[in-house]
């Protein structure tokens, strides 16, 4: 039996795998990784696979990069854990000293949390006590977009709204209010993405105007809507958003879990539209994809509604056992200083550049509706009919083929239903690019042949 085989058979007996039907495993092997260095992943018979999609979309400057791994190593020497409330540590400080010096302008306050979606849940319960400690408490609804993901957890599923994860628990969920989606995907032929998001907005705006008084908040994730197929929307939606909601006295909530740290072309996809949310959502690629750690930033106005005497019960009493955990603070300073000195924003305009390039040809292809880019997030949509753009009914599976024949050409390449994209570390060079596109490309002949 093959070493692979091996560790197959004993995690099958012992796990119970995130976001799977675990039948699945009974004709799809389940890949034990023994080690990866920069963008490759090796399995336990020596096979490697490019990880173009980070693992999730978490890792950043490739797998055990010396850099992170010895701050952390330092750190682990030094203080690995200790509690957040009444103590603080010197990473935790210095990282909220410079993620606000990062974030959008107005940004002061750092609340940290240990995953994506409890920042959501933060972010959702601080929206909401404010309204309440301002005397405000029939502010108290939430505004999501359709299309959106914003985590599992009941909180944050019941702010998305992608159904094959949310429909299930539907009745455990509070209720929200759902706008039309910007998506560009759905904007007439030969009209342009500014064109089409202003259109959709028209719809947010009308739904704001009529019920922000029963609102707290506005949440979305800025430009790109990555779990719902990598769709994405033109900055000035964000502009527009933050207008109005400023008007009306609504709190815009940035979910940057996915797409900050420098996925869009900009460290924040907020920037693009020059704006600063009231609270902004980052994980994932925090700490480069190596901990758990996530942080809700909001303003001094938000945090100024909570500041009071005890008795007042104005406090936000949330916590999560390992809150700013030093070990996650020390990857994500790390993570930082590797922004700061190998102009990697700058750097990654040349890989998306050839991303762009190298999939080019592909909007041609009978079974390709559109190819699109934010940055170094590129997807590629897989159609049943171009002119009509019907897609294949989700049943037949197109994208998994993708990913089977990519593992057979050392990609790990993961459609989401029939959207194939890639979010590669930025340590990925242009021929791994170049090799990434041909295998794509390779997946939509076979999977769409029949
Ligand atoms: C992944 C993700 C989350 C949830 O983060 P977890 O760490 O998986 O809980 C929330 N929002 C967006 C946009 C995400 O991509």
């Amino acid at each position: 039996m093959s070493k692979n085989s091996m560790w197959m058979q004993r995690d099958l007996s012992a796990l119970w795998h995130p976001c799977t039907q675990m039948k699945d495993h009974e004709r799809l092997p389940v890949i034990p990784i023994r080690t990866a260095k920069g963008v490759w992943l090796e399995d336990f018979d020596g096979n490697r696979y490019i990880d173009a999609v980070s693992s999730w979309w978490v890792n950043l400057f490739g797998h055990c990069n010396p850099r992170i791994n010895e701050a952390i190593k330092t750190q682990l020497d030094t203080l690995e854990h200790v509690i957040l409330a009444g103590f603080s540590h010197e990473p935790v400080i210095e990282l909220s000293e410079r993620l606000i010096r990062l974030a959008p302008p107005g940004l002061t306050k750092c609340f940290y949390a240990d995953n994506g979606s409890s920042a959501i849940e933060v972010a959702l319960k601080m929206s909401f006590h404010y309204w309440k400690n301002v005397g405000q408490p029939k502010k108290r609804s939430f505004v999501n977009l359709a299309n959106s993901y914003h985590g599992e957890t009941l909180g944050a599923l019941a702010l998305g709204d992608v159904p094959l994860y949310k429909e299930t628990y539907e009745p455990l969920l509070i209720d929200v209010i759902t706008a039309p989606t910007p998506d560009c995907y759905y904007r007439d032929e030969g009209e342009s993405w500014e064109a089409y998001s202003l259109r959709q907005f028209v719809k947010m705006e009308a739904l704001l105007e009529a019920r922000h008084t029963e609102i707290a908040a506005v949440i979305v994730e800025p430009l790109v809507q990555c779990a719902g197929g990598m769709r994405m929307y033109h900055p000035v939606y964000l502009t527009k958003l933050r207008e109005i909601c400023s008007r009306l006295n609504v709190h815009l909530i940035a979910d940057e879990i996915a797409v900050g740290f420098g996925r869009t072309g900009t460290l924040f996809a907020c920037e693009q539209a020059g704006i600063t949310p009231d609270f902004m959502c980052l994980s994932k690629g925090l700490t480069g994809g190596y901990l758990p750690l996530s942080v809700t930033l909001t303003t001094t106005q938000v945090y100024d509604a909570f500041y009071d005497n005890y008795e007042s019960l104005k406090a936000f009493l949330h916590s999560h056992s390992y809150t700013g955990n030093p070990l996650g603070c020390s990857a994500a300073l790390a993570t930082l200083d590797i922004f700061a000195s190998d102009h990697v924003i700058e750097k990654n305009q040349k890989l998306a550049a050839v991303m762009a390039e190298s999939t080019q040809h592909l909007a041609a292809h009978p079974h390709v509706a559109e190819v699109r880019q934010q940055g170094m997030i590129l997807a590629i949509e897989m159609v049943k009919d171009k002119q009509t753009r019907t897609p294949f009914p989700w049943q037949e599976r197109r994208g998994l083929r993708v990913f089977q024949h990519a593992l057979s050409r050392e990609v790990l390449m993961r459609p989401l239903g029939n959207v194939i994209y890639f979010m590669p570390p930025y340590v990925i060079d242009e021929a791994q690019l170049r090799h990434l596109a041909l295998v794509a490309e390779e997946g939509i002949h076979l999977a769409t042949r029949d």
